[in-house]
């Protein structure tokens, strides 16, 4: 029996049992796939502009299915830099064959982002009859030619570190550049391999997946994946505990931790098989999937979001006004309300315990804070 759409998003957004992808749903996952003797193979043409090879990298560190499994039975890779052993006239004809033989037929991925400035001359690929061609030239003529266009990694999405001020290149996105198509977009920098598998392999064998207003995949960066509402450091949050520096236990909102603005699943998926992730590593996590990276969110990596209000021990200033006008729209709502109700928590907890945000004392924090929700 094939893999239904339903258990195919259950298996990849991890809510089976608890867990994100493993062994025990590979089978299935090949199957979803009906890549059965290798018939129906996906054509993938991956294309590179600014980048730094990151995201290839970050893909062929799948683990289920693992790389060579994707590789062999689930895609056919036709072109990417980093890992093909053609080069020169022998990568620059596969390009031409799929722009003028392949029309419709494959998916073209691009990680990095689009210099349009000087006629896209900062980035060139390849020669066509000793002249070169612009990476923005080779993005316009495959997009034309491809079935689908997804972008992979937040250059490729949303001009990244490429596109930061002053952006010298003027480097674009490519949903800056492609506009005859919808741009399925898949951010991180890197995005997770999970990220790049399974919405490829949903392409293949669903059609697009259901996307947000940024277009990206729902079952990854959808409303309920929120870094801040899935963070296993959010008990020190609520109870106005906060790391003063690396190192230290506590939130690591005055750290520079963007969670509450951030749309992304590593708190729950992890990075490398489950290991670990950003924030439980001890690094606040720098919203890397959002368009305000790397520095539009008004702070730097390490410093604070601007004007955030927080429930503290010492003061309970957080009020949805606030917390709403500095996030905006839905991800400030739906963090105020969460804030006000631990607010009042926090201020109770600070009347009984005479506690302040020391953080060698929050231990004894946390404990009174989870025995007072227990008694309730
Ligand atoms: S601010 Fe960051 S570290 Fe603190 S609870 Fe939210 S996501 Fe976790
Ligand atoms: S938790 Fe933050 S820094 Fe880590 S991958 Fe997600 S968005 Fe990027």
């Amino acid at each position: 029996m094939l893999i239904t759409r339903k258990k195919f998003l259950q298996i990849f957004s991890g809510s089976i049992a608890g867990f994100a992808l493993s062994n025990l749903w590979l089978p299935k996952l090949l199957q979803a796939a009906n890549v059965k003797n290798g018939k129906g193979r996906l054509p993938i043409v991956w294309f590179q502009g600014q980048n730094c090879s990151g995201c290839p990298v970050s893909f062929v560190n799948t683990e289920y299915p693992s790389a060579d499994e994707v590789l062999i039975e689930v895609i056919t890779l036709e072109y990417l830099p980093t890992i093909m052993g053609g080069t020169g006239d022998v990568a620059v004809d596969i390009l031409e064959r799929m722009i003028t033989d392949e029309k419709g037929k494959f998916i073209l991925a691009i990680d990095g982002s689009i210099p349009v400035d000087s006629d896209g001359n900062y980035c060139n690929v390849g020669e066509i009859n000793g002249k070169s061609i612009t990476a923005l030239k080779w993005i316009q003529a495959l997009s034309s030619a491809a079935g689908a266009v997804v972008a992979i990694g937040t250059c490729a999405t949303w001009g990244g570190i490429p596109a930061a001020p002053p952006n010298p290149t003027k480097a674009k996105a490519v949903r800056d550049i492609v506009k005859d198509k919808p741009v399925i977009n898949i951010p991180g920098c890197p995005p997770h391999p999970d990220w790049i598998v399974g919405t490829l392999v949903h392409v293949l064998k669903y059609g697009i997946p259901t996307l947000d207003d940024l277009n990206r995949p729902v079952i990854f960066f959808g409303p309920d994946k929120i870094v801040h509402d899935n963070c296993e450091l959010r008990q020190y949050f609520d109870a106005g505990i906060f790391a003063k520096d690396f190192g230290q236990k506590g939130c690591l909102y005055e750290l520079g931790c963007k969670g509450p603005v951030t749309h992304c699943d590593a708190p729950v998926r992890g990075w490398n098989s489950g290991v670990n992730w950003c924030n439980r590593s001890g690094g606040p996590c720098l919203g890397c999937t959002e368009p305000t990276f790397p520095g539009g969110t008004g702070s730097g990596f390490y410093e604070k979001l601007p004007a955030v209000q927080v429930p503290g021990l010492s003061e309970i200033n957080a009020n949805a006004n606030t917390i709403g006008i500095a996030l905006g729209g839905a991800v400030g709502a739906a963090i105020a309300g969460h804030a006000i109700a631990r607010a009042v928590s926090a201020k109770k907890l600070k009347q009984k315990s005479k506690q302040n945000s020391d953080v060698e004392n929050s231990d004894k924090v946390m404990e009174q804070s989870n025995t007072q929700k227990e008694g309730k």
